[in-house]
């Protein structure tokens, strides 16, 4: 199988075409290095299956030649990351709308397969745990740059069904929460990398608001899984499904966590809100899926707790820390 990945130097798919390569198939990515890297991909660049292009998906020309070459495309670039959102709101809309138009009329063309990622802020301030796919969407107002990238992403939902349901295209969607693992970056605010690099190098562990808020953390690996059989599943299509974990942690209790596994000395601090992102940023108190849809098309339950994801993700940070300062982390370091 000939597959396309989207944001293939991204963290969620680097480890998506590895999965594949894995399998034998023939990986093509389209990644422009706005938040991916080359580094995610340097282990599989050699690859005789894996063929890069640093570009992006709104050239028209090499995306259709791609999209034709490929039988399923995973479209998964995309601006992420809630700082990004909030510093960068008009790059936001317009790489998550344009990208997705674009993939999805190239694939209209040849009725390919098409997962596109998209995500839990959909639900934006929904107060009702958990979220099933058909709940209605709770969305912020337009003044806060943060629902701009949920309503974005709802905007894509709603193109890749109406392909489905006019041009008979086979789309499905997949809304990924919180996703973790080696590679992810703290750079755009995501917590659990930011957490571990703060504790591994001793800076303080900085909990926005009070830290009651909650989140549920799922694997890299269980989310490339789910993926891949959604994409080839044929019931899938047309359809929305949330990826995610039902083990509910509060960030207070993560930074605690992680301070513990690390042996860190670094001291949790509380930020407010306003001085973390923008005047006014409104976050979500909890959030988490409801995974009986999934569950019940290909048996979907995440196999990694959260001990192993933040074990793994301070395994992955402590060796770069290692190789940035040439020596082993030190030993006040050692899980
Ligand atoms: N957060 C935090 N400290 C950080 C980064 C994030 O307390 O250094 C909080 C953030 O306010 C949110 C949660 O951790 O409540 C998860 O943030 P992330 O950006 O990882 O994902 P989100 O769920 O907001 O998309």
């Amino acid at each position: 199988m000939k597959v396309l990945i989207t944001g293939g130097a991204g963290f969620i798919g680097s480890h998506l075409a590895e999965r594949h390569l894995d399998r034998g198939d023939e990986v093509y990515i389209i990644d422009d290095l706005s938040t991916g890297t080359i580094e995610n991909i340097r282990h599989i660049k050699t690859h005789p299956n894996f063929t890069y292009y640093i570009d992006t998906v709104n050239n028209y020309r090499l995306t259709a030649e791609l999209v034709d070459l490929c039988d399923v495309i995973y479209h998964l670039a995309a601006a992420v990351g809630v700082r990004l959102i909030v510093e960068s709101p008009v790059r936001t809309i317009e790489t998550n709308i344009r990208g997705t138009e674009i993939v999805l009329e190239l694939a209209a063309k040849k009725r390919k397969r098409v997962l596109i990622t998209s995500t839990s802020e959909v639900y934006g301030k929904r107060n009702q745990v958990p979220f099933r796919e058909d709940d209605d969407l709770v969305m912020g107002p337009t003044s806060k740059a943060r629902w701009s990238y949920a309503c974005s992403k709802a905007i894509d939902e709603f193109l890749a069904i109406a392909y489905w349901k006019e041009k008979r295209v086979p789309t499905v969607i997949a809304r990924l929460f919180n996703t973790v693992g080696p590679r992810q970056t703290g750079r755009y605010g995501m917590v659990i990398p930011n957490f571990v690099r703060q504790a591994l190098t001793g800076e303080d562990i900085t909990v926005f608001g009070d830290g009651s808020q909650s989140r549920c953390f799922t694997h890299v690996s269980d989310v490339v899984e789910a993926l891949i059989q959604l994409a080839e599943h044929p019931q899938a299509v047309g359809e929305v499904y949330n990826i995610g974990s039902s083990q509910e942690v509060t960030i207070l209790e993560l930074a605690e966590r992680i301070k513990q596994l690390t042996g860190s000395n670094s001291r949790i601090v509380f930020i407010p809100y306003d001085k973390a992102y923008e005047q006014g940023f409104e976050d979500m108190l909890r959030r988490v899926p409801d995974l009986s849809k999934i569950h019940k098309l290909i048996g979907y339950t995440p196999k990694i707790t959260l001990d192993e994801i933040l074990l793994s993700v301070i395994e992955h940070q402590r060796s770069k820390i290692a190789k940035q300062i040439g020596t082993p982390a030190p030993a006040a370091f050692q899980i």
